[in-house]
């Protein structure tokens, strides 16, 4: 568990006619103890252009520009240049922004010896129209559907994003950019590379330049590079937005991933919870509600402060402490095995909308009780959508057993398993998780967030250290609770139920709260292990710190 400061707003907009809307987004870059900031400054209509703000230590604003430092010049930005983001490579700075014609969107390049003139270079992603890009990228076959699903209409692909990395790899310069839903990676000797012939070769191997794919519950709908990624010992660290949720609704959080030094396509690690999301009211409600978006860092000592526009009005910032961050992504570093695909050898409803899916087991294939894998359906058009569900079967089984609860109404991937029959098949991807078991404690899950405690009671039971373990289980109604009779034979009077739709005698009713947790908890000095619905898990979590438990003591992964 990483704890994280919200450290508050530390610009607005003025009366400026520049930012008179909003500002937000800022790209930062470190010289000496001082940040310069170049933000993004919103004139009222939407127009865009980049504000400059010079900070005195992590948050102290020293000096503030009345005017733009740079302002659209070009058709190709004549309506705004939006969201840059800043590195150094060799003695050049380079400043990537979104360069916005009223039309398209896309990544551009200025470049800088001083951090006072920019010379402009123009855009360095390629303006391509959508059924161009179909067209290429479609017969492929690799790619997930949502490439066409999400970017539709005859115009020009959206392409933002561009993120450089902040020094030549191999002697190569590396930047990240976004078509939706996922992050894509180029590498280049120099920039005069980028030539319409590239672009077409770059697009006909397109599935092998994906960088990162979304992968955990709150990044699902899409996700797109933030800051410039933070060169470790660990490989470089990649603090990026993800965004969950139906269209004019989404909620964008900020997450992170590590990836290999050498070889930035190799992801090494992906936290499966995300690092903030909006929670106060300058995040909450803004000109896009429930936004925090990461562009840009600044370490001071192990303090790694972390710059966000928040809900497209302010600009914030947090922090966290770097080595503990870097400490939990080892912790969940993935294992990268080949994806295999596995026979169906049974499906059974557990509860109305729960299955038990039942497949063989890859010969070798080994996880940890808790962990996850990526798993698609074999069928047209569904390998390459990847949802992630936990082993429910143990490791020295030989075959695998999900525990899968459905969501019709998502028309997702798990709609899809209802139609599944025995000898349709699987494919299996990476493994993962956070949770493992790390010691007696109290497990408290929210519906489908019960199935990686399932396997590590079964777990304990087999090697009989079931020990004094409890396990709070919180859902709607009776029907929904999952494996029952199990749960109790295992634990006994530690299977504690609590409701909170029904009313039914001999189970608690209402929601998890600090009173039902001093009720119920005997120890809180233990380990607590969370795994559900993210409202859930952000309620448990407050109250058990509430409560006086340490953060180092809490386990999570959200559903
Ligand atoms: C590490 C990990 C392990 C997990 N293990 C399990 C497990 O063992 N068992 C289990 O049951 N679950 C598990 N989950 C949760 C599971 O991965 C999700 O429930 C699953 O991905 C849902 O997939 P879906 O395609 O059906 O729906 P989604 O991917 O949620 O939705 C598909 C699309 O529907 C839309 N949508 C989103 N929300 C709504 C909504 N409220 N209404 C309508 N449309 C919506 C979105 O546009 C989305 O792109 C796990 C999650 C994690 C992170």
């Amino acid at each position: 568990m990483i704890r994280v400061t919200k450290e508050g707003v530390i610009l607005r907009k003025t009366d400026f006619d520049f930012e008179n809307e909003s500002v937000l987004n800022p790209a930062i870059i470190r010289e000496g103890d001082s940040l310069y900031l170049f933000y993004r400054a919103v004139r009222k209509g939407n127009y865009s252009s980049i504000g400059f703000c010079k900070l005195d230590g992590p948050l102290t604003v020293k000096e503030r520009f009345d005017i733009p430092i740079m302002i659209p010049e070009f058709e190709y930005e004549s309506h705004g240049i939006e969201d840059p983001r800043i590195v150094k490579i060799d003695d050049l700075y380079y400043m990537t922004y979104v360069a916005y014609n009223g039309t398209n969107a896309l990544g551009a390049l200025a470049i800088s010896k001083d951090l006072k003139h920019f010379e402009k270079q123009g855009l360095i992603v390629p303006e391509i129209r959508i059924n161009e890009f179909t067209a290429i990228v479609q017969p492929m076959d690799k790619v997930t559907n949502k490439y066409f699903t999400m970017n539709v209409g005859s115009g020009f692909l959206m392409n933002k994003d561009v993120v450089f990395f902040p020094r030549r790899i191999n002697n190569k310069l590396y930047f990240m950019h976004r078509i939706k839903p996922e992050i894509q990676l180029v590498s280049v000797n120099s920039l005069q590379e980028l030539t319409k012939e590239f672009w077409e070769n770059y697009f006909n191997h397109f599935d092998e330049n994906i960088m990162l794919k979304p992968r955990y519950s709150q990044e699902l709908s899409y996700i797109g590079a933030g800051c410039p990624p933070i060169e470790t010992n660990e490989g470089w660290l990649l603090i990026y937005h993800g965004v969950y949720g139906i269209s004019g609704k989404y909620t964008y959080s900020v997450r992170v991933a590590l990836l290999d030094l050498e070889d930035p396509r190799k992801v090494i690690a992906h936290l499966p919870y995300q690092l903030f999301k909006p929670a106060n009211d300058y995040e909450l409600s803004g000109i896009v509600n429930k936004v925090c978006f990461p562009t840009g860092t600044a370490l001071f000592g192990d303090t790694l402060y972390i710059y966000y526009g928040a809900a497209d009005q302010c600009i914030a910032c947090a922090s966290l402490s770097l080595s503990s961050l870097l400490g939990e992504l080892v912790n969940v570093k993935i294992q990268n095995k080949k994806a295999c695909s596995i026979k169906i050898k049974s499906i059974q409803h557990l509860t109305h909308n729960v299955l038990k899916i039942v497949t063989e087991k890859p010969p070798a294939f080994d996880f940890y009780p808790g962990q996850a894998a990526e798993i698609s359906i074999n069928k047209n058009g569904w390998e390459n959508e990847l949802r992630p569900f936990t082993f429910t079967s143990l490791p020295n089984e030989n075959h695998l057993e999900f525990t899968i609860k459905t969501y019709p109404s998502h028309k997702g991937v798990t709609k899809q398993l209802l139609k599944l029959v025995e000898n349709d098949e699987f494919i299996l991807h990476e493994v993962f998780g956070t949770i493992t078991y790390k010691g007696e404690g109290v497990f408290i899950a929210g519906g489908a967030g019960v199935t990686p405690f399932i396997c590590i009671f079964r777990y304990l039971k087999s090697i009989n250290k079931i020990g004094n373990n409890v396990l709070i289980f919180a859902n709607r109604t009776k029907a929904d609770i999952i494996l029952q009779q199990e749960l109790k034979n295992l634990l006994g009077k530690n299977f504690i139920n609590i409701l909170s739709q029904d009313k039914v005698l001999g189970y608690a009713q209402g929601r998890i709260t600090k009173q039902f947790l001093k009720a119920n908890v005997s120890d809180f000095s233990k380990k607590f292990y969370l795994c559900g619905p993210e409202s859930m898990i952000d309620n448990v979590e407050k109250q058990l710190y509430d409560l006086g438990v340490n953060e180092k003591s809490i386990v999570k992964e959200e559903f």
